[in-house]
């Protein structure tokens, strides 16, 4: 190296940081003086450590882009949102939505609402997000219920806190519903564009910059880029710079990011191969209906217009097939280390199945359309990166599948993400004002998980321009506000997914009632009508209406009644009972008791619903209440903003450091943080009490 300059590698020893951070320093002109030889740098051995994050960031607009592409200014906004995925889509609609200039940017205007894994909204705890959204005012019930093709309620034979919907989509419909929304929508510009820089001015998001030097001017910016950062998709040995199904990666902005001190990180994921309905045998396979009676995902759809268009079906892998993979799993990425990013454990490849679960003879499948106007098929749970020629063996070995013509090949992709615990619970960076994050960028996984996200990030910043309250959602309103929770509070080592045991209080966080607990806060921020918020009122108050009834009408004992009781496995009446105290018991149903209750009003399904689970849970609601009183309690309960927590006596080390690094909003936040203890609690409390 030439004398007065070290290499990236000496400078990351010397400052403690990666390599690969140094050199995005370097590339981004974060580190004054730097010279650049080739692919590599020379650092002034003298030169200070960029900044690391926490603190205000700088980040020089660059005059020009790499190659001396001129920059030029391409106008303004308020919030530019980079990436029209999931997440992109649903803080575009609510920023321009509330009333500001907002300008949203994808790489391909064609995969606006892309789902690049299966085609299907909804499932356990996902379906609870999307009943969520919804409610908030955002858009992916309402896009899911016009492209579903089938509906099934998941886990209808446990209690109603589990419920969860999912509904298959036609995939290129859901996306041209989306992509309409979009350009129909006041206040929003949508382009085609890959987004390279952002400019930050002391502290503060002052731009955006496209790949071809168009520079737009802004007040907040949303990063939303899903799997195209640094993308990288897998196929055994075939590695390749690519975002999803063969569009282009984005590689630019990571160094950008980067530099502002923002903490990235490798996450991977995989999809399974998609064949040719036409080559495949159904008569080996078992058929999945959709259900007879459909429950939309809006509570604005009408249910009656709703028909179930498609079926699925069932298969299994077999002995053949695990052993094809374990003869060949010298040649799987994941078992190679070709694949560095961590993926999800609650979507594992079929590879990682057969290695963990040894003793399984099978694992099932489910062959699902991805259509109505395409032959694709979806064979989920068979994610793979095993090289083509081995997953056709794999494949070929599933009954009902022998012939199938793969149309695309199974892939693993491999993209940067943020480390959440940089964000706020606004989802706001905590190195750059008005900078914020969603999605998959945000390290969650699943459509529903991005769409949450960026809802509330596009809330935000909104909130944040119109100088108006923020929305930060609590672990109790809502699988929203668990999902973000965890998220910036506890961190995630993998992509996260959401599923009903992620929250404490699944019994008052049901789906059937998003509307109920989030609809009002929809109306406060300025996405739900008035109208709206008062059908919702008078549903609640139907539902009250209906319990009181309920409770005050008795039924007399009689022999048909008491037949009909013993039919259902309890006990005849002796004295009578008024109808709720029959609803309570386990084997009765609100339906089921419809030819006793002569009054019974016509209320539609979901008010006597509501009022059905209200009766027979009521002890449990009323436990889980008490425990968000407690938790209420100490959330209200804010730390201050600039606490110097390395000054707090009696807090240990380790949560010196933790809630210097995460810097919690409450006390309740803060008890989450892995490594503070309740003892560190106590000890704040005390010190606070003390230093008032
Ligand atoms: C191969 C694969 C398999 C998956 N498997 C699963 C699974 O099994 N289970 C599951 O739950 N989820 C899975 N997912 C994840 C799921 O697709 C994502 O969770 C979801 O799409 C995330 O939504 P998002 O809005 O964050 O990002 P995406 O939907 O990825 O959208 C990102 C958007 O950002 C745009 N963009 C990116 N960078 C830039 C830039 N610099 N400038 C402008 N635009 C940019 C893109 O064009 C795109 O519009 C999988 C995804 C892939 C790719």
């Amino acid at each position: 190296m030439i004398k007065g300059y070290i290499s990236a590698a000496e400078a990351a020893k010397k400052w403690g940081i990666t390599p690969r951070r140094v050199q995005n320093y370097c590339a981004a002109g974060a580190i004054e003086g730097v010279i650049r030889f080739g692919r590599s740098y020379g650092i002034p051995e003298n030169a200070p450590k960029p900044n690391d994050g926490r603190k205000s960031a700088v980040y020089e607009e660059k005059t020009q882009l790499p190659g001396g592409i001129p920059i030029y200014e391409a106008g303004q906004c308020k919030v530019a949102v980079i990436g029209a995925g999931h997440a992109g889509i649903e803080a575009a609609l609510a920023a321009a939505r509330l009333g500001l200039d907002t300008i949203i940017f994808t790489i391909n205007l064609d995969a606006i609402g892309n789902m690049p894994c299966n085609p299907a909204i909804g499932g356990t705890g996902k379906g609870h997000l999307v009943r969520e959204i919804d409610a908030l005012g955002g858009e992916m019930a309402v896009a899911s219920d016009k492209a579903a093709i089938q509906y099934r309620m998941l886990n209808r034979g446990k209690g109603p806190a589990v419920h969860s919907l999912r509904a298959q989509c036609d995939r290129r419909k859901y996306q041209e519903i989306m992509k309409h929304t979009l350009e129909k929508q006041a206040n929003l510009q949508v382009k085609q564009a890959e987004v390279v820089e952002i400019g930050v001015r002391d502290g503060r998001v002052c731009s955006v910059t496209t790949a071809t030097g168009a520079r737009f001017r802004c007040e907040a910016a949303i990063i939303a880029t899903g799997t195209y950062l640094k993308g990288k998709t897998i196929v055994g040995e075939v590695v390749r710079d690519s975002g999803p199904d063969g569009l282009a990666a984005a590689g630019e902005l990571s160094a950008c990011l980067e530099a502002m001190g923002l903490p990235l990180r490798r996450f991977k994921t995989g999809t399974p191969p998609r064949v040719n309905a036409r080559s495949v045998d159904y008569s080996r396979m078992e058929v999945q209906p959709g259900d007879e009676v459909i429950e939309p995902f809006s509570f604005q759809t009408d249910a009656s217009t709703l028909v179930n268009s498609r079926v699925c079906y069932l298969t299994y892998t077999n002995a053949e097939t695990h052993g094809a993979i374990k003869e060949n799993l010298h040649r799987s990425p994941i078992y190679s280390g070709v694949i560095e990013g961590v993926g999800p454990r609650y979507c594992p490849s079929i590879e990682t199945k057969v290695m963990t679960f040894p003793d399984k003879p099978r694992h099932q499948l489910f062959v699902e359309p991805m259509g109505l106007n395409t032959e694709e098929l979806y064979i989920q749970g068979f994610s793979s990166s095993m090289p083509e020629e081995v997953q056709l063996r794999m494949m070929r070995s599933i009954p009902g599948l022998e012939n199938a013509e793969m149309m695309r090949c199974a892939y693993a992709i491999e993209y940067d993400c943020v480390d959440p615990t940089a964000l706020h619970p606004t989802l706001e960076t905590k190195a750059v004002s008005g900078l914020y994050g969603a999605g998959q960028f945000n390290g969650s996984s699943g459509y529903e998980e991005a769409a949450a996200q960026g809802l509330v990030a596009g809330i935000n910043a909104a909130m944040k321009i119109l100088g108006r309250e923020s929305m930060v959602l609590r672990r109790s309103d809502g699988y929203i506000g668990t999902l973000i929770d965890d998220l910036v509070t506890k961190g995630t080592e993998e992509p996260y997914r959401m599923m009903t045991s992620r929250t404490e209080y699944r019994l008052i966080l049901r789906q059937d009632n998003a509307d109920e607990r989030l609809c009002h806060i929809g109306n406060r921020v300025g996405l739900v009508s008035d109208e709206r918020l008062e059908a919702v009122k008078e549903k609640y108050a139907a539902v009250e209406k209906e319990m009181y009834r309920l409770e005050h009408t008795g039924l007399a004992p009689s022999e048909e009644l008491n037949s009909f009781l013993e039919a259902k496995g309890t006990a005849a009446v002796l004295n009578g009972s008024s109808l709720a105290d029959l609803i309570r018991r386990p084997q009765i149903s609100y339906a089921a008791l419809g030819e006793f209750d002569k009054e019974r009003p016509a209320l539609p399904k979901a008010v006597w619903e509501q009022a059905e689970i209200r009766i027979k849970y009521e002890g449990y609601i009323r436990r889980q209440m008490k425990q968000v009183e407690e938790f209420t309690r100490l959330e209200k309960r804010l730390l201050p903003e600039n606490m110097d927590y390395s000054g707090v006596i009696g807090l240990r080390l380790e949560a010196r450091e933790k809630l210097g690094q995460i810097r919690p909003r409450s006390f309740g936040q803060a008890s989450r943080i892995s490594g503070v203890s309740p003892a560190d609690i106590a000890a704040l409390m005390v010190y606070l009490e003390n230093n008032k």
